[in-house]
């Protein structure tokens, strides 16, 4: 049988009115378990922390990127040193001969001619060397820039995970509470009424709806005059149910009957 189809009228539940008063108070600590469970997932720390992990995914690729750059710039200026010093050896070494003057005129004057074409082409290592030495200055500051912004997100991380952290913890304390409640609520409880109120709070979340006003709490439907006919005509301990949303429906002074 499934209690969520309309039941024949035959089928009828009986449990003691405070019973079916205190189904009230069990559904209203569900309710407010249930919107624990809603804050859990929706914490906007959960939306925050995606996104700075999402930034921190994009710097860790940024820093990767960066780092090759800065040591291939790197490799670039060992490269430019070494062929400025290759050029000055040699020029010192051409300098040392002239120096001792051996050899003849025309050597002499080879040696001389040297001299000057290593004095222009070190001049234009030189150049290549500060030029590369700029572009190390500029690949080492972005390595710098990236690892800050990546310690100072690593930062944000960490207090996103403590504030997420310690809103659980709250939510979670709250929930153990409401739970020691809750048993104490059922115990010795009707036992077919909670049967009753379960399978329907499973189907639809709210499984008991105070009448009030004429009014049934769980679908905020007005009753019609046959069913408020109907449940004035029932005893007070007989478990009636709301006819548009199957709800129990609770029974109290303020039902307006
Ligand atoms: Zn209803």
């Amino acid at each position: 049988m499934d209690d969520a189809r309309p039941q024949p009228r035959e089928h009828i539940l009986i449990a003691p009115t405070t019973d079916q008063w205190r189904l009230l108070d069990v559904q209203g600590v569900d309710t407010r378990l249930d919107q624990i469970a809603h804050r859990e997932r929706h914490l906007p720390e959960h939306a925050e922390i995606a996104s700075l992990e999402q930034r921190a995914a994009a710097l860790r690729d940024e820093l990767v990127g960066a780092q090759t750059r800065a040591s291939d710039v790197q490799r670039e200026l060992t490269k430019a040193e070494a062929d400025v010093e290759q050029v000055r050896a040699r020029a010192a070494r051409d300098q040392a001969r002239l120096a001792a003057g051996q050899g003849g005129h025309k050597e002499l004057e080879s040696l001389q001619h040297e001299i000057t074409t290593l004095a222009k082409r070190q001049s234009d290592l030189e150049d290549v060397e500060l030029e590369v030495m700029e572009r190390l200055d500029a690949a080492t500051s972005d390595v710098e820039r990236v690892t800050g912004e990546r310690d100072e997100l690593g930062a944000a991380l960490d207090d996103a995970v403590g504030r997420r952290d310690a809103a659980l913890a709250d939510l979670a304390a709250e929930r153990q509470k409401l739970q020691r409640e809750r048993a104490g609520m059922i115990a010795g409880l009707d036992a077919g009424l909670l049967a009753l109120y379960e399978k329907i709070r499973e189907s639809s979340g709210t499984g008991a709806a105070m009448l009030r006003a004429r009014r049934c709490e769980g679908c905020h439907m007005e009753l019609n005059p046959q069913d408020l006919q109907r449940i004035r005509a029932a005893a007070d301990d007989e478990v009636v149910r709301c006819e548009e949303c199957r709800r129990i429906l609770v029974r109290t002074g303020e039902s307006g009957l």
